[in-house]
């Protein structure tokens, strides 16, 4: 059986071939349309799955950066491909499918989703459905995903809890807010708030991977970039975990890609709980994800099979 996974990024199209055990076969990479257009987005989409050179595809996954219904049937919003103007009026996922898959056989989910379906699956959560699982992509924003039960659970915008109130960040996040989590320190405003305090960090590709090297260094304003990320983010965690009592905690991206990030956000996970709920983020089941840029067509793929 031929199972594909696509994650249709905002920057990226990635997809993967699979076998029914989810192995990967093959996987290729193809440069997003988003930016340009919803036409363009839907054309790359299908230029990956062409790429990928399967005569007959029996399954197929659909990541998108969107936010869907909870019938799973239309896209509410997605702030990152062009040209889109959904909210009021939602459009049929089956939009989003290109003409060479038959979207009847497409499962079509939220990337963030599908990323914290795949950990669950086939690392940390090692597919045992006793363990609830809160899956974090911390990089260009922060997306969320909680499994329940071997199930997602519909909602869960973890990325745009608002974490306080007090002192709202100059930019808006793409949700519009300016005081939650995304608008506080994805990398992104890392970055810029970086380059308000230290010259000569590269472009934008080079640059987080610069304030890590800095910090590490022992830059005292690097330094002071990534603690405060490190407790904003300790926050949004204890908050989410009232509500989510997750047993586990993954996080992947470019702001967790090292392992003193993991331990300092641990430590300050520790120091910000208090009260009688503290247990319900003990910062040993806090942890790094294990799947990296594969998460999110591995996660499309697992939803394929379950389609299928
Ligand atoms: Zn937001």
């Amino acid at each position: 059986m031929n199972v594909i996974g696509i994650d249709a990024g905002a920057t990226w199209i990635k997809a993967g071939l699979f076998s029914p055990e989810l192995e990967i076969i093959k996987t290729v990479k193809t440069a997003s349309g988003a930016g340009r257009g919803i036409k363009e987005y839907i054309d790359s989409i299908a230029a990956a799955v062409e790429k990928l050179g399967v005569s007959k595809v029996e399954a197929a996954g659909l990541a998108l950066p969107a936010t869907l219904t909870a019938d799973g049937r239309e896209v509410k919003y997605a702030g990152n491909i062009k040209g889109l103007t959904v909210g009021s009026r939602p459009v049929p996922v089956s939009h989003f499918v290109p003409g060479l898959l038959n979207p009847a056989n497409v499962a079509v989910e939220n990337d963030a989703n599908c990323a914290a379906l795949a950990e669950w699956q086939k690392r940390r959560g090692e597919g045992r459905p006793e363990i609830r699982l809160l899956h974090l992509t911390w990089g260009t924003g922060i997306g969320t995903g909680l499994v329940v039960d071997g199930k997602i659970q519909y909602g869960w915008e973890g990325g745009h809890l608002p974490v306080s109130w007090e002192n709202p960040v100059p930019g808006a996040c793409g949700c519009g807010s300016r005081v939650d989590l995304e608008a506080r320190i994805a990398v992104p405003k890392l970055v810029s708030l970086a380059r308000s305090k230290i010259e000569g960090l590269g472009d934008a590709k080079e640059a987080f991977k610069n304030i890590l090297d800095q910090a590490e260094a022992g830059n005292l304003a690097a330094g002071e970039v990534i603690e405060e990320a490190l407790l904003w983010m300790a926050r949004g965690l204890l908050a989410m975990s009232i509500v989510a009592y997750p047993d586990l905690v993954a996080i992947g991206g470019a702001a967790m890609s090292r392992d003193w990030l993991l331990a300092d956000l641990r430590r300050k996970a520790a120091d910000e709980a208090s009260g009688y709920l503290a247990d319900a983020l003990k910062p040993q089941t806090i942890w790094r994800a294990n799947l990296g840029n594969e998460a999110g067509m591995m996660g499309a793929a697992i939803l394929a099979l379950e389609k299928s």
